[in-house]
């Protein structure tokens, strides 16, 4: 599932690859995914995509016209949606969701092999429509998310500190990868409580979302461009490291869970 760092290198690379660029034409080769009539597609032609930006999970794209925005796309990608800047004669492959074709001959596409995501086309200040949108807390690296303000939102929240990390109206952007590496950054335990964190360890989580995510996004930028439609997590810590030496301690690492798995270090995070 893309996170946080994820999106943020493919709006940084969209903005600086297809931003300015004209949609020639916009079709859905599959409808399901995305949420716009075949009319709305079509008045996308001679629009101009703006700078795109991440908010939580979701990648914003401005469409604009006559310099001012006439729609956003509001993609949230879930699972396995991924973004494509290709030449417009690579074959449109199954579980394409959309398929802008700009004036420079490339296409941008977006491609969802599980298809759980999901894109929207919003008017301008409607984004409130969006689910999941109005109710989204700030994003974990939201620079006006100070410890201070950390430690007051995290005491609406007394469950397990994993779920906590993943709960986009405590924090946005953090899924199932990204809390596992917090959580052993911070040495705490997934089944941790909050109610049970002393004031150092909420301080410990804090600063482990913030550094963690910040050296993701510095490896991901050197890492994804120029294909953002591949996802890269080989330079994890521990999440989806079950049976390897823990980095820190060189005890096992335990996994539980499927496909939702958890990676942790029984002996760097103790159950309290
Ligand atoms: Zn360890």
């Amino acid at each position: 599932m893309p996170e946080l760092p994820d999106l943020t290198i493919v709006a940084e690379e969209l903005a600086r690859r297809v931003a300015g660029r004209r949609i020639v034409r916009a079709t859905a080769p599959t409808p399901i995914l995305v949420r716009a009539t075949p009319d709305e597609l079509d008045r996308l032609a001679g629009v101009t995509l703006g700078s795109a930006a991440r908010r939580g999970k979701f990648m914003l794209l401005p469409l604009d016209r006559n310099g001012s925005t006439e729609r956003t796309l509001a993609a949230n990608p879930m699972l396995a949606g991924r973004f494509w800047i290709t030449d417009r004669t690579e074959r449109v492959r199954a579980r394409t969701g959309l398929r802008l074709e700009l004036d420079d001959g490339r296409d941008l596409r977006y491609v969802d092999r599980e298809m759980l995501g999901k894109l929207y086309l919003v008017a301008p200040g409607s984004l409130d429509e969006v689910p999941g949108w109005a109710d989204m807390g700030p994003d974990a690296d939201d620079p006006d998310l100070s410890l201070e303000v950390f430690r007051t939102r995290i005491r609406r929240h007394p469950g397990e500190l994993k779920p906590l990390l993943r709960n986009p109206r405590f924090v946005a952007g953090i899924g199932n990868a990204y809390s596992d590496e917090i959580l052993w950054e911070a040495r705490l335990s997934p089944r941790r409580r909050r109610s049970t964190l002393t004031d150092d360890e909420v301080e410990r989580l804090y600063v482990a979302m913030r550094t963690v995510l910040a050296d993701a996004i510095d490896r991901l930028r050197a890492l994804v461009p120029p294909d953002i439609q591949t996802q890269h997590r080989e330079f994890l810590r521990v999440h989806l490291r079950g049976g390897e030496p823990c980095p820190r301690c060189g005890r096992e690492l335990r996994q539980i869970g499927g496909r939702e798995a958890t990676t942790f270090c029984r002996s760097c995070q103790p159950p309290l």
